[in-house]
């Protein structure tokens, strides 16, 4: 089992970008790897968002569902999360979340970060995008279709990774955000996002592990470098 506070991260993001996502490995058994995480399903099928251990599917509708054990992710980054640093703020955004980490942790700029924002959000804008229409549409083509929708004074939990840039080929670079209502019923990959009365926790990762897939359609094609 992964120690707190370090990243485990099954298959790399180009994949998904060349439409490598058909096959993968249950979430439910990654849930030992983590409990807190972010990834998709099997074609790009909407997000997935683990808090405290439990895994949800978003959908379309931004509902969230539980997800159960035939439940395959082709890529997903997880942590076991235990705060370092916790603070609370009376306002909190997209825009000035990192600038509000950089005072917090300095000399994290090339690391990876853990970010969960417990809270009420007036405004939550989010997109689910997929599944794919056909096997090996790109992650640029689904994300096209994309559904963006709107939360309003939801209270709940967005969970986050930032990746450094230099990981570029393998993860999502920058912040990833989630979003999971308090009462798990709705959720959704954050475009926008503005929170009040808000507890931010944040752990600073160094170690960052990678699992390469074993799936035929991994061993058959070539992953390219990002364009
Ligand atoms: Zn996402």
């Amino acid at each position: 089992m992964p120690a707190p506070n370090e990243i485990y991260q099954y298959s790399v993001i180009n994949t998904l970008a060349q439409g490598i996502c058909d096959d993968g490995v249950p979430v439910t058994q990654l849930l030992t790897k983590g409990d807190h995480g972010l990834g998709t399903l099997a074609k790009m099928d909407g997000e997935v968002t683990i808090v405290d251990g439990q895994a949800y599917q978003n959908t379309s509708s931004g509902g969230a569902r539980t997800l159960e054990p035939c439940d395959v992710t082709p890529f997903l980054m997880t942590t076991h999360f235990r705060p370092t640093t916790s603070v609370t703020l009376p306002t909190l955004s997209d825009e000035t979340l990192l600038d509000v980490i950089a005072g917090l942790c300095p000399g994290s700029a090339n690391s990876f970060l853990a970010i969960r924002i417990e809270g009420v959000f007036p405004q939550i804008k989010y997109r689910v995008a997929g599944p794919q229409c056909h096997p090996h549409e790109t992650m640029a083509e689904v994300v096209e279709r994309q559904r963006v929708g709107l939360f309003e004074n939801q209270r709940g939990v967005v969970f986050a990774f930032f990746a450094p840039g230099f990981t570029h080929a393998s993860s999502v670079v920058g912040l990833h955000l989630h979003f999971l209502s308090a009462d798990r019923k709705v959720g959704g990959h954050i475009l926008q996002f503005d929170g009040v009365d808000v507890s931010l926790e944040v752990a600073v990762v160094r170690k960052y592990t990678v699992q390469l897939p074993e799936t035929e359609e991994f061993s058959s094609e070539v992953v390219a470098e990002p364009r």
